[in-house]
């Protein structure tokens, strides 16, 4: 059996009471989340098989999956926040996708369609509440009739659960206040937290051992100085993982999912610039409650294929709000969530970018109306009023906002699919880096986990 480091002794056997000190001493712990433990600054035992940077629900999901399947080894999560999932993760739609929007075949597909059907039997094993509410995606004229039957001929060719094509009488039917002529209808579509749901990964994974850490910034990644000539510590645990405080964290190989700071975990270890990230903020209006009847389940536009966001959408929440949006503007600050936000780095960083100058001349017009929309919920409101014609501007109030990681490549294209990146040289052969988790990652959670893992498995020998 594998020595249990300090921190997963205290983590598994669910002490929620203290905490290890820089100097391993025991003080009194924080909870956080549901219920279980941040440990912070453990630096009496900071050797670890694996350590996987970003706390997002891509990493967690990874790995609980990793010390699932081995659990033998020793592994640590790293998040810069003092808590975890605080970003996409917990600033998303919260819709369970069925998977109907992608090219057949890609991986984005399967694992969309693998990731709900997991997802669904994970949070039932949990008792996570989620709604199977459904979703309808409308047709609101002719012209966008072809686009919807070929969108449910997709949806046909990716496996997604009980599709079908419903008239204008259904619509009605299924959502009273909703007009359109066609709709696709797909009721396996749900609602979940995504937050609780990654929290939840967090806690099975220190249940089998793990160790977080909150609070860890990673700026460094390197072989560490003393590797090369060894001490036999130093040739076990050749990498390490340095904070921003100058804490050390000692591995063997690291995973990085830093989301929206993927692109500049690749760069600390050697890896090109591109992909890069750039961040794009979706903000949200909510419907004022006494409005809330107008929406029963999820109400989706025919999206225009030319852009990967689903375009503005009705979604229920689980506390029985519904939120409407989101739209997509350039953010000034990756992690940012007000539209005043604004950090002179990531601004100059995203407009010194030539891709994101090509995108802007290929779409200026879109992106215009977006900015447009954001700024006048009149202009929004006028959008959604296509599918309920009794929303009134009245009816809705400013709500949060999310920003999406959407990766770029130096021609302007939108990078679609997942994207694996190694470091260089030595560091190559004991790091990789997940550089594009594109959305619907939380719903594909699950099953990203396993591809990453089959991914680390076949890269280095565990
Ligand atoms: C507006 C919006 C709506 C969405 N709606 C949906 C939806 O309805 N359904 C769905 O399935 N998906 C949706 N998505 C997509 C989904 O939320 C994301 O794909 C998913 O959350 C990505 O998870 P992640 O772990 O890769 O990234 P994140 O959740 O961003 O996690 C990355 C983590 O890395 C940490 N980190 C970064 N740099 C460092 C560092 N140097 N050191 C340590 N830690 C670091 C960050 O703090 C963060 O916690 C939506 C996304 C957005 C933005």
């Amino acid at each position: 059996m594998k020595a249990m480091c300090p921190i997963s002794r205290w983590a598994a056997i669910g002490v929620s009471d203290v905490q290890l000190t820089t100097k391993g001493s025991v003080l009194p712990n924080r909870e956080w989340g549901n219920g279980f433990v941040s440990l912070q600054k453990c630096v009496c035992c900071n050797r670890y098989d694996i350590a996987v940077v970003g706390g997002g629900i891509v990493g967690l999901a990874t790995a609980r999956e990793l010390v699932l399947r081995h659990p033998n080894l020793t592994f640590i999560v790293l998040e810069k926040e003092k808590e975890l999932a605080l970003h996409q993760s917990g600033h998303n739609s919260g819709v369970i996708h069925s998977g109907i929007y992608y090219t057949p075949g890609s991986l984005k597909a399967r694992l969309c369609v693998r990731g709900a059907s997991l997802a669904y039997a994970y949070c039932d094993s949990r008792a996570i509440p989620y709604r199977r509410c459904g979703k309808l995606i409308v047709a609101l004229d002719r012209e966008e009739v072809p686009r919807l039957k070929a969108l449910y001929e997709r949806g046909q060719k990716n496996n997604v659960k009980q599709i079908s094509l419903i008239d204008a009488r259904s619509i009605r039917e299924r959502e009273p206040y909703c007009r359109g002529i066609m709709a696709l209808d797909s009721p396996y579509t749900g609602i979940v937290d995504w937050r609780l749901v990654a929290l939840s990964y967090g806690k099975d994974f220190q249940q089998a051992g793990g160790a977080i850490i909150t609070g860890f910034e990673a700026t460094h990644i390197a072989m560490a100085a003393e590797s090369p000539a060894g001490s036999s510590e130093g040739l076990k645990y050749p990498v390490a993982v340095r904070s921003s405080t100058g804490e050390e964290v000692r591995c063997r190989f690291v995973l990085t999912c830093g989301g929206l700071y993927s692109d500049r975990l690749a760069e600390i270890s050697g890896c090109r610039a591109e992909p890069r990230i750039i961040p794009f903020r979706g903000d949200y209006l909510v419907l004022k409650p006494e409005k809330s009847y107008l929406i029963r389940g999820n109400i989706y536009p025919v999206p225009d294929p030319r852009f990967p966001f689903l375009g503005v959408h009705f979604t229920p929440r689980m506390d029985g709000s519904v939120w409407l949006g989101p739209n997509a503007v350039l953010a000034f600050k990756r992690e940012g969530y007000r539209i005043c936000d604004f950090n002179s780095n990531d601004f100059v960083d995203a407009l010194s970018f030539r891709g994101l100058h090509r995108l802007v001349m290929k779409n200026v017009t879109y992106g215009l109306g977006e900015m447009y929309r954001g700024m006048f919920i009149s202009a929004q409101v006028k959008i959604l009023q296509k599918y309920i014609p009794e929303l009134g501007h009245n009816d809705v109030v400013r709500g949060p906002s999310g920003v999406r990681a959407q990766a770029l490549d130096a021609d302007g294209n939108l990078v679609d699919d997942f994207a694996f990146d190694g470091g260089v040289d030595e560091l190559g052969r004991r790091v990789l880096h997940v550089r594009n988790a594109p959305s619907p990652a939380a719903t594909s959670s699950l099953a990203i986990a396993e591809m990453i893992a089959d991914e680390l498995e076949a890269r280095f020998t565990l």
